[in-house]
């Protein structure tokens, strides 16, 4: 057997783990949302490939997967320069973000999940500016406000407090488009009654902001769980991509 067949064997294994784990995972989305009568169309699948090198995101892409998520500006930017050959291609960053990356992250992304402050919403408009003035992207960037369901500020999110206020603010910047919501509930607690609370958040914020749907809830092992609560969007790694080398969270 020569390298390059080797090396076919391994990708077309590959192949056949990621489009049997999209499968099941397709499934199991389903059947979540008949069970509380929910079209799935409504609810789409984001793949999570932080970790996994850029060929599973190429395979993902050849199986009709086309928005993927990332968590880390560096790592992403470095698939994002190698896919660009995947014309249809949308960037989603999911994991926290420091304000020295928002120009970075600016050039890249379609959408964040993770604005939590002025602060950063600010970084993102001036970001997404330069990018426009640069040439080097022609849409707002889509942000989704990250909401603390816990009281631990240093895991991320705003407090729902502060939610109003932020949402105001992204509402009224420029280069940025309010599209709804993403929460991660509390480690080891039932996610059930923090989902119910994020809907309530949610309905909330779609009374003031109607364009806002979006609402980014639910991982591997709790998507079920969002789903019933009106998740529009389940982020998932794990269940579809094999265990991460390393753990981010
Ligand atoms: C890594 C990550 C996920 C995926 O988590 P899994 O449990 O592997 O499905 C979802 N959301 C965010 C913000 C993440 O960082």
């Amino acid at each position: 057997m020569t390298t390059e067949s080797g090396a076919t064997a391994v990708e077309s294994t590959r192949t056949a783990e990621l489009s049997s784990a999209l499968t099941g995972l397709l499934a199991r989305i389903e059947s979540a949302c008949r069970a509380v009568g929910r079209d799935p169309a409504e609810v789409k699948l984001l793949p999570v490939t932080k970790f996994f090198p850029a060929s599973d995101i190429e395979i993902l892409y050849g199986l009709g997967r086309r928005e993927f998520g990332e968590s880390r500006d560096q790592e992403a930017g470095a698939k994002v320069a190698s896919l660009g050959h995947l014309s249809q291609i949308r960037w989603h960053m999911i994991g926290r973000l420091q304000r020295n990356k928002a120009k970075s992250v600016a050039r890249w992304a379609d959408a964040v999940h993770s604005v939590d402050s002025e602060r950063l919403a600010t970084a993102l408009d001036a970001g997404v500016g330069a990018a426009r003035d640069a040439g080097e992207r022609d849409v707002p960037l889509q942000v989704l406000i990250q909401v603390s369901l816990d009281r631990d500020p240093g895991r991320g999110g705003v407090a729902p407090a502060d939610l109003p206020a932020l949402a105001a603010h992204v509402a009224e910047s420029a280069n940025l488009q309010l599209a709804g919501l993403m929460a991660i509930p509390p480690l080891d607690v039932d996610p059930e009654p923090e989902f119910a609370r994020l809907a309530t958040l949610h309905e909330r914020l779609l009374a003031e902001h109607p364009q806002a749907r979006e609402l980014s809830a639910g991982m591997s092992g709790d998507l079920e769980a969002a789903i019933r609560h009106g998740s529009t969007c389940v982020r998932v790694g794990t269940a579809l991509m094999g265990a991460r080398p390393i753990t981010s969270r």
